[in-house]
């Protein structure tokens, strides 16, 4: 299972198709990616090989900068189209994925069912995206949304996410890994260096509780507490 992320210039769909491809040795059961366009946040996921969702990917022919992207090993829900990450608020305006398990999913359910939001799928993620959603009805901020969320989270995760008409993912882990890739006004993110090492060689090891906000132009690093952080860029070596 794996995570892949890419914020930057030019189109972001290739980056993303062959960081899944990249992440494939991890094993997994279906596939995704989320890619903000000109009209809103366009999602395509399947159950299956990653050249399902490639083909998919290449007859709708979405294009955007700033993408996320998922290979999914299933732990809660088998393995079908619904279950496949990303997953979506009910408006549709935020996408997440995930790695890991989100052990109080079922008590996070039941109260955002009791307020009225309607679940499609059987997983433990898809709270995230509804959870975020919940709260940016009381906070505009889209970051401040995403950490009060991931705040509520028990259990282990990476965790990426997009708002719709924003060029920015922002993500967090726990237990779960995420390693941050600075290119040249690019950024990337993903479970593990080949998903991106063909665009740069600098990374950031994220650690436990880290709050990442990228955006073309930025990267924005905040630990558990909120307070800005900084970690060392460490050039990889890689065979
Ligand atoms: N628990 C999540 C699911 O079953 C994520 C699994 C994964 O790490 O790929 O959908």
């Amino acid at each position: 299972c794996g995570i892949i992320a890419r914020v930057g210039h030019d189109d972001a769909v290739g980056h993303l198709v062959t960081g899944l491809e990249r992440l494939e040795y991890r094993g997994y059961d279906s596939a995704g990616l989320a890619i903000q366009n000109g009209s809103g946040l366009s999602v395509h996921k399947q159950a299956g090989e990653i050249s399902a969702v490639k083909s998919e990917i290449q007859s709708a022919a979405p294009t955007g900068e700033v993408g996320i992207g998922h290979t999914r090993w299933s732990t809660h829900g088998p393995p079908t189209d619904e279950n496949a990450h990303p997953h979506t608020s009910q408006s549709g305006d935020v996408a997440v994925v995930h790695n890991g398990v989100i052990e109080n999913h079922r008590a996070i359910r039941e109260r955002l069912v009791d307020a009225g939001h309607q679940f499609t799928s059987e997983t433990d993620t898809e709270v995230v995206p509804h959870l975020i959603d919940h709260y940016r009805d009381e906070v505009a901020d889209p970051e401040a949304a995403f950490r009060r969320a991931v705040d509520e989270l028990e259990g282990s995760y990476a965790i990426a996410a997009m708002f719709e008409g924003e060029d920015a993912v922002y993500a967090t882990r726990k237990g779960s890994p995420l390693v941050l890739g600075v290119g040249d006004e690019q950024y990337f993110l993903a479970s593990d260096i080949p998903a991106f090492l063909e665009h740069t060689d600098r990374v950031v090891y994220l650690e436990d509780g880290d709050v990442v906000v990228l955006t073309p132009t930025s990267v924005a690093m905040t630990d558990t507490d909120g307070e800005p952080v900084s970690r060392d860029v460490e050039t990889v070596e890689w065979d």
